[in-house]
């Protein structure tokens, strides 16, 4: 079964560059003030959230497992 994630983004930290959602456009959505908000925690594969993570060039993104509470990015 694929692990369950809770996503979320620092919206003091986000710049609006728009990477996450091209990683994951169901998973990070921009809003009307360019900022990255998360729809669905788990709106795609673990790996692209993870990559869309990483490359945050701010690194407003954390991941956490959702049934563990064990923190994966960062
Ligand atoms: S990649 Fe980071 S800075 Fe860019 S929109 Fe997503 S959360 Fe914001």
């Amino acid at each position: 079964m694929p692990r369950k994630l809770r996503v979320s983004v620092d919206l003091d930290i986000c710049v609006g560059n728009a990477m996450c959602e091209t990683y994951a456009p169901k998973v990070f959505v921009l809003n009307d003030d360019r900022q990255s908000t998360v729809a669905d925690s788990n709106g795609d594969t673990f790996e692209n959230i993870m990559e869309a993570a990483q490359d945050c060039p701010v690194s407003a993104i954390t991941v956490i497992d959702d049934e563990t509470g064990e923190k994966l990015f960062p």
